[in-house]
Formats: C-alpha cells, structure tokens, sequence
C-alpha cells in the first residue's frame, strides 16, 4: 500500500544527517529540532501556534482537555473514519454523538451535522477524510450560531488547502478552533515512528496546550493543569523538517497517480472514482473507489491473487464497534455508512508509484470489470 523504503533511500543523505545529528547532541527531548520544525510548519500552513506532541490520538485528546469539555458535553463527529476520535471522547467521559458521511465525499455531512447539535453540544469534530477537506464553510457558520468548538482531524489531510466562497484559501486544520494532526510513517507528512501536532491561531489557548502536552506545567516542577505526557521526539522532529520540503512534492507525486487511476478506472461499470469536491484539493491519503453489485470483496481478492495490495477503509461502521455498542445505536441507524462499509476499496497510493506498477493495477482491475 505504500513504499516507505523508496522515499527513504531518495532522501537518505538529508534523513541521516538528521538522525545522526540529534544522536551527536544527546538532545533527545525538547531538543532544538522540536522547535524548529514546529516553527516551520506554521509558516508552512499559516498558522500562528504549531505544537508537537506524540501522536494524532493525543493530539484530539489535548485539543478537548485544553477546551475543558466536561463529561456530559455532546461532540459531534462522522460515523465514517478511524477510531482515535471516538476513543478520546469516551476516554474523556464526553458524550459520542455520531453522523453520517456525505456518500461522494466520504467527509462529515454538513445537514447531518445541523440536524445532531443539541444544547449540549460543545464541539464538532470534522475529519478530512481520504485527503480532502470536509465542508468547513458551512460547518464554521454552524458552529459560530451555536457557539461550538470545531476541532479539525488533519491526520489524512496535511497540505490539503480549501477554498472559501469569498475566495480564501486556508490549509486543512487551520480554519476551526483546533486542528489536529498525525505523523505516523504512512500519513502524508509521516515521520519514522510516532508523532502528532496540533494548530491554532489563539494565543492563550496555544499556551495551555503546550503546558498540557507537557505535563500542565509552565514552569517546571508546577503544575497548573493536568496534563499528560505527550512529546514528539527529537530525532522524529529532525526527520520532519527534511521531510516538510518534500512535502508538496509529495501530495503531487500522489495527485499524479490519482490522475493515472482515474484515467484508466473511471466509467468502468460498478466502479466510482473518488469524487473530487469544488471547494477542496485532494491529496490523496488514500485513493478509495466505491465498488457496487456486491463486488468488493471479489476484486480485492482478485488483484491479491495478482499480488496487488488494497484495504478497506473501514469495513466496520464506528457504531457496530464491540467498544462502541454502549452507545446504544441500531445497527441500521446509519444506513450510509454501513453501505460504504461494505463498497469502498483503497488502491496502492505513495509518492514512489510510477506507470509500469500504476498500469499493472489497473489492467488488473480493467479486466475483471470490463
Ligand atoms: C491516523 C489517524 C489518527 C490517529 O493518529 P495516530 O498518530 O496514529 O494516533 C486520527 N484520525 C485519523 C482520521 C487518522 O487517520
């Protein structure tokens, strides 16, 4: 599904450098590499606060603990995504109140989102799912009438850019309260390890977070908050940083392959390609098709036999969850994503695919189909 080792050995001399550099200084917490890349990256996504920490799932969770969500308070997110957002809220003891999918786009509906907000809600979750930034406009407006947080999961979307009808183009995670990403080494800027980072414009709001990433505590030793022990590394960092250059480079290497599958893939019957939206770039974390006519599960062992890679994400519905059950949804609540479940299909997508392993995919997939 992605080929880390191709990227690695195009960028050797810089990561190892890197590495070795971080080992040479013995900085390995808090060292200067930690702060550089953090600064980088605002200037990057044009944010005024980046703040690191150790991974995408922490990153949600301090997002909510800076906005002192209390137990009872209602966030709403989609039904269809991975399930470190659920996992924090239920951690948290907040109240879990799930939401269909948009079915073109995979991102949250935003009529979905209108209907579910209660008194009680105290935060959105939106999570650019696939690459593509969920419809932020109207969900900004949503949140502002009700007086609601928004909380932004970049963890597929780093780079990703949305464009506003007034014409504003702002990055994924830059346009809510909080946004919150991941560098787990498959995401689209991932790191050799764990890491994550939030970002926001507020002053204040920047200060608590990177007191709670770090313990609670301003100066050391006290404590101000409660906080957790959630840092990104050095060497992770240093790795970051020559990994954030390439980064655009990167979303277009994938953009590329996009184009070839969607090329050779779309109007095949009972395929759909991913559905570009109007207001986002895509950058593709994942390439996913819809497969219809109960076809899924037989193309995906079909390119297996052919030793071609795919994944479904995901076959299970957050609300049919063996975790999750408590939640007390039917199992027919969310009819879409239970549909989705069981159609989409993620093809290979890295920034090292070239035509010779694209044209063999599709082949594969243009023969079964056509
Ligand atoms: C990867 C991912 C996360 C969690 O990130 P980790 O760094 O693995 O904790 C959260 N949300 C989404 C949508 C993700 O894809």
């Amino acid at each position: 599904m992605v080929d880390l080792r191709s990227q690695y050995d195009r960028l050797k001399a810089d990561i190892d450098n890197a590495i070795a550099g971080v080992i040479s200084s013995t900085a390995f917490i808090r060292g200067p590499a930690v702060r550089l890349f953090e600064e980088e990256l605002e200037r990057y996504l044009g944010v005024r606060h980046v703040i690191s920490c150790a991974n995408g799932t922490d990153a949600l969770q301090i997002a909510m603990m800076a906005l002192g969500l209390k137990p009872g308070d209602e966030v709403i997110t989609t039904n269809f995504t991975f399930i470190a957002t659920v996992e924090v809220i239920e951690l948290l003891g907040l109240k879990t109140v799930l939401v269909e999918p948009d079915r073109g786009s995979f991102n949250i509906s935003v009529e979905a989102v209108r209907k579910a907000i209660t008194p009680r809600t105290k935060a959105i979750v939106p999570v650019h799912l696939f690459g593509q930034c969920a419809h932020m406009e109207p969900i900004i407006d949503l949140a502002r009438q009700h007086g609601i947080f928004i909380i932004e999961d970049v963890a597929q979307a780093t780079g990703a850019e949305y464009r506003f009808s007034n014409g504003t183009v702002k990055k994924a995670g830059t346009m809510g309260t909080i946004g919150c990403t991941s560098f787990f080494p498959s995401k689209n800027l991932g790191c050799y390890g764990d890491g994550g980072a939030l970002f926001t414009d507020n002053d204040e709001l920047a200060s608590l977070i990177r007191s709670i990433t770090n313990h609670g505590m301003k100066v050391r030793y006290y404590h101000d908050t409660i906080g957790v022990n959630s840092r990104l590394d050095t060497i992770q960092a240093a790795i970051l940083r020559v990994k954030l250059r390439h980064l655009d480079e990167f979303n277009e290497s994938r953009a590329k392959a996009a184009g070839f599958y969607d090329r050779e893939l779309s109007g095949l019957p009972g395929i759909t390609v991913p559905e570009k939206s109007p207001f986002s770039t895509h950058i593709f974390h994942q390439y996913t098709l819809k497969i219809q006519g109960g076809e899924r599960n037989s193309l995906r062992e079909c390119l297996e036999n052919e030793g071609i890679p795919s994944m479904v994400y995901y076959p299970v519905p957050l609300h049919m969850q063996k975790a999750y059950l408590h939640l007390g949804y039917g199992a027919d609540d969310f009819p879409l994503t239970t549909s989705l479940s069981g159609e989409v299909l993620s093809l290979p997508m890295h920034t090292e695919l070239d035509e010779e392993q694209l044209s063999y995919i599709t082949g594969c997939i243009r023969s079964k189909f056509n």
